[in-house]
């Protein structure tokens, strides 16, 4: 069995793993791929649950997705995750679409239906609201948050859900204020206006909002490398701030240790990628995921890292 497999294989499936048992029926599909946690954590659920299939990592071009959803169904797939940068491009491509993922703007499982349709759903918002709860034991819809960094595309799911699940008040920061301009038109149509901040990520403004604010969800990429500073410096936050970081390298992001300086709550992304992808399975499995066993195996993966 490959670690990551091509358009080539995918053409000839049974005869590209014809030494896999179980049969490889679920993937990531993305480019680059070789570094997804989704198969470690799906593999440890699968084998939990004692169900014939097994998840792989599929390197798909942009120029191959179109013939790459094609040959799915033909395949014996039950469904795939779509990474970078098949997000946006998946939504239109498949068949149907959940709301999530109308919301979302973009896919991250699809669901290869019995009469062979593509269905396409986003789990990055569902998954962050449960990571949520279960770090810091609140619904967002208590919650006067305020998301870091809401320009990119997880900050923009965390938005999307933030606004769906109609929070306390919502800031939508971003260093580049002009990328906000979208999504502030989309959040505007599901969340009253009245309660929405936007604003350029700055110190000033933080103070300001910080004091406002319950729920802080980190979505930039400050933080990734070893060197990197906190994006929000400690002498900003406060004990009762509840500080999630999207970060899921390391053991302890620059957020965190900031954040342990106050004595505040903190979490890391692990737990959002964890209910992503628990969501996923059930989308394709119509049951709970074993979320504990994937929970160990998504922490081995990463630990080994
Ligand atoms: P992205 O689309 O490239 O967005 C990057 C974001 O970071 C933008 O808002 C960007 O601001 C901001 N940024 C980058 N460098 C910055 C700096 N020096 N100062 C201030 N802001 C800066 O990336 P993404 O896919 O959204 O990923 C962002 C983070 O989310 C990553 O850390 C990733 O690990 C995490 N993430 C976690 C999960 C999970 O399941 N836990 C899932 C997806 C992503 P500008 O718009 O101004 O460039």
């Amino acid at each position: 069995m490959k670690d990551v497999y091509t358009i080539a294989d995918l053409r000839d499936w049974p005869h590209a793993t014809a030494d896999c048992t179980p049969p490889l029926r679920l993937a990531v599909i993305g480019d680059p791929v070789a570094h997804s946690a989704s198969p470690p954590m799906h593999n440890a659920a699968l084998a939990a649950l004692g169900l014939p299939a097994r998840y792989t990592r599929l390197h798909i071009r942009p120029e191959e997705l179109a013939e790459a959803l094609a040959l799915l169904p033909g395949a014996g797939f039950i469904g795939i995750n779509c990474t970078i940068p098949h997000k946006g491009p998946v939504l239109p491509a498949v068949h149907s679409r959940d709301l999530s993922a109308e919301l979302a703007g973009g896919v991250n499982t699809v669901v290869v239906q019995p009469d062979g349709q593509l269905r396409g759903y986003s789990t990055d918002g569902a998954g962050l609201s449960r990571a949520v709860r279960e770090a810091f034991g609140v619904e967002l819809a208590t919650q006067r948050v305020l998301i870091l960094g809401a320009g990119g595309g997880a900050g923009r799911a965390v938005a999307i859900q933030c606004a769906s699940e109609k929070c306390a008040r919502l800031v939508l920061m971003n260093r580049t204020l002009p990328k906000l301009s979208e999504l502030v038109e989309k959040v505007e149509t599901l969340y009253p206006r009245e309660r929405l901040t936007v604003a350029a990520m700055e110190n000033s403004a933080l103070k300001a909002q910080l004091a406002l604010t319950d729920l802080v969800i980190h979505c930039t990429s400050l933080g990734m490398k070893a060197d990197d500073l906190s994006p929000i410096s400690a002498d900003l936050l406060e004990a009762r701030h509840c500080l999630y970081d999207t970060i899921y390298v390391g053991t302890r992001t620059p957020l965190q240790r900031a954040a342990d300086s106050v004595g505040a709550r903190s979490a890391n992304g692990l737990t959002m990628l964890l209910h992503q992808g628990a969501i996923s399975f059930e989308h394709w499995f119509q049951q709970p995921a074993p979320i504990e066993v994937m929970r160990a195996a998504l922490l081995a993966h990463l630990s080994e890292k």
